[in-house]
């Protein structure tokens, strides 16, 4: 039988690597559903490549776009919210990939593990803005979060056959992006396509600015507490420039186990698909004689606060976590339309921090008034400092 799949964020980076793997091996998966946002084009090219049943796009518009396009093919096209939720759920599906990208991938994933369905999970957001609400309704339905993030993945790996009681630590590998090495003067002048660029990994813009600032670690930090079920005191973060080991784990007994692998996002989106199945990618080979040395430096919090700012929401906790993301898309967005400078972007974060006392988040409903807050301030702080 069939992995019978759901794609969200097909047109993505994510996405088009899921498909890729997916492509290679057409026994084992087959595609039910792809959601999209706007690129009605390659949305397009992947209908008549996987022949899906439903479709959805960001809205009526693009809904309308793309129904102008394909009059000939039998498939379903829904828009909006509503149409990602629907796709979500689709009663015979059994594992949907999450990688929309921000808060927007928070309720078609809820909508999935809501149905039971088990969800490979790209989009951290979801698990930063509404980590406790996510985990909550999987235990409830017995679905999985398959984490696709190569850091979670290597830990998910790492765990396997292990008594959780044994765990001391985890600790997560950064690149360190783009500025690493760079002075905190250079920071005022980073243009967006400069700061887009990773040297180890190509992905979407939102996430290459994140793992710029630092603040992907940040995120990631989150995400991993909530997916291992650990306190962010017992997670650390290491500079690895080379992106080889893709995060350890700590015991008791003092022994380390660690993931390695090329950077290339099929290994744990593989992973993550056919779990716990491996299934034999046709990649280059990780050579570690040529790949040596491996080194490993703490992270500077004072050259990039937003991992400073990450550990500090997560230890206020309620709501803090989304407000931190929330403010993190808007000074994001703000810096790629270049309303405000790259070193600026910890500065509206922290701002926003300041500014708002954390409220609740149990409920889907306090945590939308939640991010709806932080995005307001975030925009009014950029008005008044920056605009
Ligand atoms: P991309 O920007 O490349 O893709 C995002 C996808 O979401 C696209 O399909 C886009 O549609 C869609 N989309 C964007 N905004 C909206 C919206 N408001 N409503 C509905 N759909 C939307 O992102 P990535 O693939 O890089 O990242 C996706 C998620 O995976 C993020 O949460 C990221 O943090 C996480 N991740 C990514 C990694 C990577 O290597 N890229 C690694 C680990 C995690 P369209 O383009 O059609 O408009």
């Amino acid at each position: 039988m069939k992995k019978k799949i759901v794609v969200l964020g097909s047109t993505g980076s994510i996405g088009t690597s899921c498909l890729d793997v997916i492509r290679s091996f057409k026994e084992e998966f087959e595609i039910i559903g792809l959601a999209a946002g706007k690129n009605i084009e390659l949305l397009l090219k992947q209908i008549e490549e996987f022949r899906p049943r439903v479709v959805s796009v960001i809205n009526e518009f693009f809904a309308q776009k793309l129904e102008e396009k394909i009059p000939s093919y039998n498939v379903e096209i829904k828009h909006g919210k509503e149409g990602y939720m629907e796709l979500a759920s689709i009663e015979d599906v059994d594992l949907v990939v999450s990688a929309l990208v921000g808060s927007a991938g928070l309720i078609p994933t809820l909508s999935a593990l809501n149905a039971g369905k088990n969800v490979a999970l790209a989009n951290k957001e979801s698990l930063v803005v509404a980590g406790h609400l996510v985990t909550k309704t999987a235990k409830e339905t017995g679905a999985r979060i398959l984490p696709i993030d190569s850091e979670h993945c290597a830990i998910f790996q790492c765990l396997q056959g292990q008594d959780k009681k044994a765990l001391r630590r985890l600790i997560l590998t950064a690149s360190g992006g783009p500025f690493k090495n760079s002075s905190i003067k250079k920071f005022q002048e980073v243009t967006p396509d400069e700061a887009i660029k990773h040297p180890n990994w190509k992905m979407g813009k939102k996430i290459s600015v994140d793992s710029a600032t630092l603040m992907n670690k940040g995120l990631e930090i989150i995400e991993a507490s909530w997916l291992f079920d650990i306190d962010v005191s017992r997670i650390d973060v290491v500079i690895h420039p080379q992106s080889i080991i893709h995060s350890m784990v700590e015991f008791v007994d003092g022994s380390i186990l660690a993931q390695l692998g090329i950077a290339d996002m099929r290994i744990p989106i593989a992973y993550a698909l056919s779990w716990p199945k491996r299934l034999e990618l046709d990649l280059p080979k990780l050579d570690i004689i040529s790949c040596s040395p491996l080194t490993f430096e703490p992270p500077d919090m004072d050259k990039f606060p937003c991992l400073r700012l990450a550990y500090e929401a997560a230890k206020i906790g309620g709501s803090m976590p989304c407000i931190l993301s929330a403010s993190n898309e808007v000074a994001v967005e703000a810096f790629l339309s270049k309303r405000i400078r790259f070193d600026q972007i910890p500065k509206v974060i922290e701002e926003v921090l300041n500014r708002l006392e954390p409220g609740n988040c149990d409920s889907l409903d306090e945590i939308i008034n939640e991010d709806a807050r932080a995005r307001l301030m975030a925009e009014m702080v950029i008005q008044e400092f920056y605009d």
